[in-house]
């Protein structure tokens, strides 16, 4: 889903959670998380060294044409550590103890319903890993 798209729907949300009573700095935190997330996906920038402009949207145009030609390789290793289960876990516990930390995870946990809900609606094949554990359970079986 685009970033754009996470911002306007993150927003919509915002100005409904104003309604209820929470306060602007909350809201704020939530809609930001909401939509930084996505500063995971410099992994892939760094893993395929695209410094450019271009080449980032190039990158991107070439990820399902990529894992159509193979889908059984590169891009089924793409794993985005704020998208795992296991960090939102981690985060949403610690969200118990602190405020900021709390809607930091209710940012993340809302990008990630939006994600999912978009490639179910739309088809697209899920082709990262959602969980750390799995991912690392991948590469193990891989060498065996
Ligand atoms: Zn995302």
């Amino acid at each position: 889903m685009k970033l754009l798209s996470h911002f306007i729907i993150g927003f919509i949300l915002s100005i409904f959670l104003f309604k209820i009573g929470y306060g602007t700095t909350n809201i704020s935190i939530f809609l930001l998380s909401s939509v930084l997330i996505d500063l995971d996906h410099l992994q892939m920038v760094v893993v395929n060294k695209a410094f450019t402009i271009d080449k980032i949207l190039q990158l991107n145009k070439d990820i399902y044409p990529e894992y159509k030609q193979h889908p059984d390789t590169a891009y089924l290793n793409v794993i985005y550590i704020f998208h795992t289960i296991e960090f939102n876990v981690v985060l949403a516990m610690t969200g118990i103890l602190n405020n900021i930390l709390f809607f930091i995870s209710v940012g993340f946990i809302f990008h990630i319903i939006c994600d999912v809900l978009y490639f179910l609606l739309t088809g697209m094949p899920v082709i990262r890993w959602l969980s750390f554990v799995a991912w690392i359970n991948s590469k193990r079986v891989n060498k065996e």
